[in-house]
């Protein structure tokens, strides 16, 4: 028992420099992650980096041509070799839920559970999990868009699987909608605690449902990482752009400092004379009335979204953009003078060969 004890957790899913190539492109290139039961890995990028190719792979329903990739220690792909999606133990949801029309509720459930392993009770008690009680005999078609991806996640789960693939599988909801069936979902897969991985294009779900965060572009993985730890450290300025809007200067170190139109800000660690990229998210500025301290800017434009304000500035030769955004409502007028200044431990300093 005492060996037990400090053996160290296997990973529940372990891709290992996995690669596949479609004619011309090569859609995934040396991708390697882990994850752990009851983990939420979640692949971020924009269309055609490769997030579904992976996925595929990970299913069972495309080739690697390089790379493994094992199962709760169980190698279940490489290069010569696929174990098919059915022996894999994996649940998928994609975007289209691919329910079964002419399949009621409860055959749609029960689809994927080994005739012998089948029983209402299971069915039943599954329903009950998903807020679906009753809706057993019940046609998809007579369902609402999220009853059917509760039947979709219902489905994926009633097997057990020890890992869930989601393919971007809330984009066709509304966004109400969207947002309460992420909460949903996130407790449904903890509960069920299989390793779990979410391909998405959109920041805002991957910082609100992963553990992980994968960042991927043109097939390879550019950072990964705890969501605030990606949000604060990005490795580059690529990385550091998919999670908002960044308020840009270029420039040169001198003497540790860069001159911008909101003042000098520190270099530390780069040489004098490197060509670098500043960046501040809009929601780490701060605007006061002028006698804040900070550079002096003119509000050009500002957008009320009561929980928060997006106000735009400019310097006052009118060169320099910038973009503010501050929590709750402000009292700024447009062509009024502020002055603009920023969180010290915000700015975001990047060598200009990183950048496209
Ligand atoms: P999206 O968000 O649009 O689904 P993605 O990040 O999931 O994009 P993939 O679907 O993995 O990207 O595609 C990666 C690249 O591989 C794309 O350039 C795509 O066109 C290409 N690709 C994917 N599947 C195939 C295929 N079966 N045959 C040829 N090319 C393919």
């Amino acid at each position: 028992a005492g060996d037990r004890a400090v053996a160290t957790v296997q990973p529940m899913l372990r891709i290992t420099n996995v690669a596949r190539r479609f004619a011309a492109t090569p859609a995934v290139q040396d991708v390697s992650l882990t994850v752990e039961p009851g983990q939420v890995t979640c692949l971020l990028g924009p269309s055609g980096c490769g997030k579904s190719t992976t996925l595929r792979m990970i299913a069972g329903i495309e080739q690697l041509d390089l790379g493994t990739i094992h199962i709760d220690g169980n190698l279940v792909a490489d290069h010569k070799n696929s174990l098919p999606p059915e022996k894999r133990s994996v649940g998928m949801v994609f975007q289209d839920l691919a329910l079964f029309p002419h399949m009621t509720i409860a055959e749609n459930i029960a689809f994927g559970i080994p005739k012998a392993r089948r029983k209402s009770a299971d069915i039943g008690q599954m329903l009950d999990r998903v807020g679906l009680a009753g809706y057993g005999d019940k046609y998809p078609h007579q369902l609402s868009g999220g009853e059917q991806q509760r039947v979709a996640l219902a489905r994926a789960l009633a097997t057990g699987p020890k890992v869930m693939l989601l393919d971007e599988p809330f984009s066709s909801l509304d966004q109400r909608l969207r947002s309460e069936m992420r909460e949903f979902a996130l407790d449904l897969l903890r509960e069920a605690g299989a390793a779990v991985v979410l391909v998405t294009h959109d920041p805002d779900e991957a910082m609100m449902m992963a553990d992980r965060i994968a960042i991927m572009e043109q097939g390879r993985v550019l950072q990964e990482g705890a969501p605030l730890d990606l949000y604060n450290h990005p490795v580059n300025l690529a990385v550091a752009q998919f999670f908002s809007y960044l308020n840009l200067w270029s420039g040169r170190v001198d003497d540790g400092f860069v001159e911008t139109p909101i003042g000098r800000l520190p270099a530390i660690g780069f040489a004098d004379g490197a060509a670098v990229t500043c960046a501040i998210r809009p929601e780490h500025m701060r605007l006061e009335p002028v006698d804040g301290g900070g550079a002096i800017v003119r509000v050009s434009r500002v957008q009320s979204l009561g929980r928060e304000s997006v106000v735009d500035v400019s310097s006052l030769d009118g060169a320099q953009k910038l973009r503010c955004n501050i929590a709750g409502p402000v009292g700024f007028q447009v062509d009024e003078r502020v002055s603009v200044g920023y969180a010290p431990d915000s700015v975001m300093i990047f060598p200009d060969q990183d950048q496209r």
